[in-house]
């Protein structure tokens, strides 16, 4: 199977001759760093902006557990996604109550056409079959195992390519769009073997995480987030989801250059660093509204179906 990498014929064809030219020369050092450059931004500036798809993360916050600005209770979880959805969110990213998924999803959508993301990846897929049946719109699914240390707890679940496969073939059967979970390259390893087995169909949707605590940890810095954008097989649509502080700055290079954005409870529960939210809406709204302050639009949850192939 062939390593995912932008092939040197993409480039600019004169560029290329400049670079090939310049490297044979005494200018070697500034052509291949011209080269590295051009290899850096190749994937970013292909991209078109389209709008954005906000994705609100309900849930607890791992890293901050005292924070309780969350939804503790299905009645209290369902309204907070109604007024997500109402402040620019198109996909729902939710731990459903266990033993009452069904229940769960059917509320939310009695109440508002938000796209349905079933979280809580962590557990192995025997233990989901509850979600399934839910049939949410998407189920979240890691690409690698689960190595992280919260607060409070700490996380090791190993997920092997078997279960990946039988992923696939599980979600094909109830109609749900995997959102796959990527922490770092070798994510992408696994996700380019299940599509070289013909398993699953572009686009694929995928979440990149940075600065979560734990043995897949990596920093959030642009430098790490073009990096994995530049390793990343064709046809995925990605989303950010970063933790601490650093969030929001992450979140805007996501906005410019044409990726998507995961913000609520579960990854920061501050509306401005030390500030807790009032409400996970409020941290919605405040994304929404950085988007459109730079000049890209949110989509709605029937605009982002069409964008993520739903
Ligand atoms: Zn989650």
């Amino acid at each position: 199977m062939d390593r995912p990498y932008i092939p040197i014929h993409e480039l600019n064809q004169t560029k290329a001759l400049a670079v090939y030219i310049s490297m044979c020369c005494r200018y070697f050092i500034v052509g291949l760093l011209f080269l590295l450059g051009e290899l850096a931004c190749q994937h970013v500036s292909a991209m078109p902006l389209e709008k954005l798809v906000i994705t609100a993360t309900t849930a607890n916050s791992w890293i901050h557990p005292d924070v309780k600005n969350w939804a503790e209770t299905t009645e209290a979880l369902v309204a907070d996604v109604v007024k997500c959805t109402e402040a620019g969110a198109a996909i729902a990213h939710v731990h459903l109550p266990t033993g009452k998924e069904v229940e769960t999803v059917k509320m939310i959508r009695e109440r508002c056409d938000v796209i349905v993301q079933a979280g809580m990846s962590s557990y192995p897929i025997d233990q989901r079959e509850s979600m399934f049946k839910a049939k949410p719109d998407m189920l979240s699914i890691i690409l690698n195992h689960h190595d992280e240390h919260f607060t409070k707890l700490s996380v090791n679940q190993l997920h092997p390519l078997e279960e990946l496969e039988r992923y696939c073939k599980r979600c094909s059967q109830f109609h749900i769009k995997p959102e796959w979970e990527v922490w770092h390259l070798g994510s992408y390893w696994n996700l380019q073997y299940l599509i070289d087995k013909g398993l699953i169909k572009p686009p694929h949707v995928l979440t990149l995480f940075f600065n979560w605590p734990g043995g897949t940890w990596s920093p959030p810095t642009p430098d790490e987030y073009l990096h994995r954008v530049r390793y990343m097989p064709p046809d995925c649509i990605h989303t950010v989801s970063v933790m601490g502080d650093e969030q929001m700055k992450i979140v805007s290079l996501a906005i410019g250059v044409g990726g998507n954005v995961r913000v609520g409870t579960e990854d920061n529960p501050f509306i401005t660093p030390g500030a807790p939210a009032r409400n996970n809406s409020e941290i919605v709204s405040q994304t929404a509204r950085l988007s459109r302050e730079m000049g890209r639009e949110v989509a709605t949850p029937s605009e982002a179906r069409k964008l993520i192939g739903l």
